[in-house]
C-alpha cells in the first residue's frame, strides 16, 4: 500500500513541492517562483504555498498521499509546528502546520529548511548511519544542523546552527549585518563572496570580474576566473576556503562529529570543496574518522526528500 508524502521545500531561489515515497524517490514535482524574495510578511508567505498546495493537487496524482512535510527557512519551532521567524527582523509567528493541516487534512509536520536537509543526509546521504555528524549548507548564506549522540541539537529558541556568524577573522573589517566583524557567512557564502567582490574589485583594476547591477556575483565566474590567475578571483576564493575552513575545525572542536557533510551551491562543483579540505588541520581533525564529505544528493532536491523524512518523522 502507497504511504507517501505531500513535501514543501521553501527556499530563497524556489518554492518546490513534490510527492515523495518512504525511499526517498520523488514520484511528481512542481517548481514555483519562491514568494521569499519579494519582501513578503509571513503569513502572506504561508497563504501562497497553501495556494500552491491547491495547484499542486490538482495536477499531481495525490493518491496515497497521507503526511505533509515542510521545509522553511528561518527559527522554526517543529514541536508545535510554529513558524517564527525568516530572519532577524522579519519575525512574525505563524501557526504553519495548523494551516497546513486545515488546508490538506493530512499529517503535517514542519522543520527548518537545513535541519530537513539534514534527515535527508541522514537517511540517505553522507551521513548514513551515524549518530554524530554535522552537516553545513554552504551557499547563499552559511547553516548548519547538528546531530550529536543521535539527537538533533536545536537550542533554546530553535536557532541552534546559525554558525554564518561565528567570527573567523575578529581582527579583519569585514562587517556583518549580525553587528559583529569577521563572520563566515560575509566571506565565505554567495552573500560574503558578492559583498566583498564589490569591496575589493577597485583594488584590482586588472581583473576581469564582472560585477553585475540587481544581482549577485556569480560564484563559479569567480572560482573560473581565480584558476586563469585572476588576482582578485584567486583572493576571494582564497579567504572563502581559509574562513570556511576555520569554521568547519572551530564546530569540530565543538561537537566533536564523526562526520562533516558539505552540501550547497558554493560547494557543490567540488572545487571551493577541495580548497577547504586541503586547509582543514590534521589535528583538529583527528577524531573526524568519517573524514569531511561533500554531498551526494541532488543539490536541487536535498530539501524537498529532507521536507518529506520531516513529514515521515524520519530519522
Ligand atoms: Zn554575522
Amino acid at each position: 500500500m502507497n504511504d507517501l508524502s505531500l513535501a514543501i521545500d521553501l527556499g530563497g531561489t524556489k518554492l518546490l513541492l513534490g510527492v515523495v515515497d518512504r525511499k526517498g524517490n520523488i514520484l511528481a514535482s512542481r517548481r514555483y517562483p519562491s514568494p521569499l524574495a519579494e519582501g513578503k510578511q509571513q503569513h502572506e508567505i504561508a497563504s501562497i504555498m497553501l495556494d500552491c498546495i491547491d495547484d499542486f493537487s490538482s495536477k499531481a496524482p495525490m493518491d496515497g498521499v497521507k503526511h505533509l512535510g515542510a521545509g522553511v527557512v528561518g527559527r522554526v519551532d517543529d514541536e508545535s509546528g510554529l513558524w517564527l521567524e525568516i530572519e532577524p527582523g522579519r519575525c512574525e509567528t505563524v501557526e504553519l502546520e495548523k494551516l497546513l493541516r486545515q488546508k490538506t487534512g493530512l499529517d503535517c509536520h514542519i522543520d527548518n529548511d537545513v535541519r530537513c536537509a539534514m534527515r535527508a543526509e541522514r537517511v540517505f546521504g553522507a551521513g548514513r548511519g551515524s549518530n554524530d555528524f554535522l552537516y553545513m549548507n554552504i551557499g547563499t548564506g552559511i547553516a548548519a544542523a547538528f546531530v550529536t549522540g543521535g539527537k538533533v541539537l536545536r537550542g533554546h529558541s530553535f536557532n541552534a546552527g546559525e554558525v554564518g556568524h561565528v567570527a573567523v577573522d575578529v581582527f579583519g573589517d569585514v562587517p556583518c549585518p549580525c553587528g559583529r566583524r569577521g563572520c563566515a557567512e560575509m566571506i565565505a557564502s554567495g552573500v560574503g563572496l558578492d559583498s566583498r567582490a564589490r569591496a575589493l574589485i577597485h583594488s584590482y583594476p586588472a581583473s576581469r570580474l564582472q560585477i553585475p547591477d540587481g544581482a549577485r556575483v556569480d560564484a563559479k565566474q569567480i572560482f573560473d576566473l581565480a584558476e586563469t590567475g585572476d588576482e582578485l578571483c584567486r583572493r576571494l576564493m582564497y579567504e572563502a576556503a581559509e574562513a570556511a575552513a576555520a569554521l568547519i575545525m572551530n564546530l569540530v572542536w565543538v561537537t566533536d562529529p564523526e562526520t562533516v557533510v558539505l552540501g550547497g551551491g558554493i560547494v557543490s562543483d567540488g572545487r571551493m570543496f577541495q580548497s577547504i579540505l586541503s586547509r582543514l588541520n590534521a589535528g583538529s581533525m583527528r577524531f573526524a574518522s568519517g573524514g569531511v564529505r561533500l554531498s551526494t544528493l541532488d543539490p536541487g532536491l536535498t530539501g524537498l526528500i529532507g521536507a518529506a523524512m520531516c513529514a515521515f518523522q524520519m530519522p
